[in-house]
């Protein structure tokens, strides 16, 4: 079985959100399961400084009516031996960031993406290698099935689309459509409300569709974003599969970026992660004061109206807060702002640091995570394993991964709500207060079966496997 993947973000060369958190791990999961797969993505600014880059060759990829030069070189996923295949145009990708400056994306996007995907398709000749399978991930690359269609690229391919998030949909002016070389009848499918929709387009023509989760799954066919429609219309084709966690990359036992490691049977590095977190960060070292974390892009889809509504009563519950994040302006001000109100009990760190990522699910006693919507999430996976309890409003894929231990001592792995409001939420997170001050004992068990509990990639990376040996038939 020979699968190309096909992402705008692959962890650790490029990060933005999630999506390059399972571009890594699926491809390393499916590698362990035998699976000949590649990974094309841009050659980003610094790429280079992370894997060693050979240089395989060159070819030219029409974007509009230009041919554009693209460079392509190999390198290595880390901790695998998965092909990574670059494609190099400094002009598009030699960048400060992966879409844009100061909020939005590029005003080129639409050129970058078509490039990325045009290209991409031209990797497999180049390298003399046939994909059954090409699995392409959100807006960014969403025109592959398309060219499939029109006779661009490999013949006989199929082709996935993996929804990550369907917010993200990739909207350019109707005028703009030429840059991507398709005619009209092509583009069809990618026409909705006057625009090109390269999301839309993408659903409407991929051979299969999946998404992140189960729940996200059902849930998009009544609230898709505007794309409920041709979701509906595509159900028998629409699968969710959850994400799972990389160990290679998140396991406290080994995790370089901590102060100390621990594992479910010997949790004490937790408390030296705890202290250190403090001291760095200038909280003051009081034991019995749980520490609530989140980590975040600061974006609305991820609650924090919400927390912004309930903060000064969630300090009140006795508390001390950290957040890591950065995104929309207003709330980054609000976190800094509510650090110099509450000195020695709130920190924020408006950065994005995979090492503050680490060390804060490491030393964080609760995790909050009050998605409006959340496709899949990730860290309320890594919280499990970090024995750091999520505190989850229950929708999408964190409904599918967190159970309430009030509901349910013994199957409950976390603290759920469901009505999406600030006092919803906080009663979610007094319980978990609570359980933490008053019934030491009870939490180290909770802790310790979140620890133990498998979120790794193995199931997920069969049921992809199971998909692809389907389609490919
Ligand atoms: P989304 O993809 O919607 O952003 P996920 O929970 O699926 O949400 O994935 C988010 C990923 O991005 C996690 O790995 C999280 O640790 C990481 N992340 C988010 N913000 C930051 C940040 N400021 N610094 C480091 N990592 C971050």
């Amino acid at each position: 079985m020979q699968i190309l993947l096909i992402s705008a973000e692959v962890s650790p060369f490029a990060k933005v959100g999630g999506l390059a958190d399972v571009a890594a791990a699926l491809p390393r999961a499916l590698h362990d399961l035998g699976v000949d797969v590649r990974l094309v993505m841009p050659k980003y600014r610094g790429v280079a400084d992370k894997t060693e880059l050979k240089t395989v060759t060159s070819f030219s990829v029409p974007v509009g009516n230009a041919e554009k030069e693209c460079s392509l070189y190999v390198g290595t996923l880390p901790q695998s031996a998965v092909p990574v295949y670059f494609l190099g145009n400094d002009h598009y990708f030699d960048r400060a960031q992966i879409y844009g400056e100061g909020g939005g994306d590029y005003p080129d996007a639409l050129e970058r993406f078509t490039f990325l995907s045009r290209g991409a398709l031209s990797v497999p000749e180049a390298v003399d290698w046939q994909p059954d399978i090409i699995h392409v991930n959100d807006w960014h690359t969403a025109l592959i099935p398309a060219y499939l269609r029109a006779g661009v690229g490999p013949n006989g391919a199929k082709s996935i689309i993996t929804i990550h998030n369907l917010a993200y949909q990739g909207e350019f002016p109707w005028g703009s459509r030429t840059v991507t070389g398709l005619d009209d009848g092509a583009l069809a499918p990618f026409a909705h409300a006057g625009k090109l929709n390269l999301l839309k387009g993408g659903i409407l023509t991929a051979d299969r569709l999946t998404t992140v989760s189960p729940s996200y799954a059902q849930e998009i066919r009544n609230d898709g974003e505007g794309l409920e429609e041709v979701l509906r219309a595509r159900a028998d084709a629409l699968v969710g599969i959850l994400n799972g966690i990389d160990d290679t990359v998140w396991n406290p036992e080994i995790d370089s970026h901590l102060w100390a490691n621990y594992s479910p049977a010997n949790p004490s590095g937790k408390e030296q992660n705890k202290e250190r977190l403090r001291a760095d960060l200038g909280l003051a070292q009081e034991p019995a004061t749980p520490v609530v974390g989140m980590i975040s892009r600061l974006a609305a889809q991820k609650g924090f109206d919400l927390v912004i509504a309930a903060f000064d009563r969630m300090m009140a519950l006795g508390i001390q807060f950290v957040l890591l994040g950065t995104g929309a302006p207003e709330y980054e001000e609000f976190f800094r702002q509510a650090a110099q109100r509450y000195p020695q009990r709130a920190a924020a760190r408006i950065t994005f640091s995979e090492q503050w990522a680490h060390r804060i699910e490491a030393a964080a006693d609760i995790f909050l995570m009050p998605s409006r919507f959340e496709p899949c999430g990730l860290n309320q996976m890594y919280s499990l394993r970090y024995g750091t309890v999520p505190v989850v409003r229950a929708t999408g894929g964190l409904k599918d991964t967190v159970r309430d231990y009030t509901t349910d001592r013994t199957a409950g792995n976390g603290f759920t709500f469901t009505e999406y409001t600030p006092d919803a939420m906080l009663v979610a997170l007094r319980r978990a207060v609570a359980l933490y001050r008053d019934e030491p004992a009870e939490w180290a068990n909770l802790r310790k079966h979140g620890m133990e509990e498998d979120h790794s990639w193995n199931a997920s990376a069969r049921n992809y496997l199971d998909l692809y040996v389907e389609l490919a038939r």
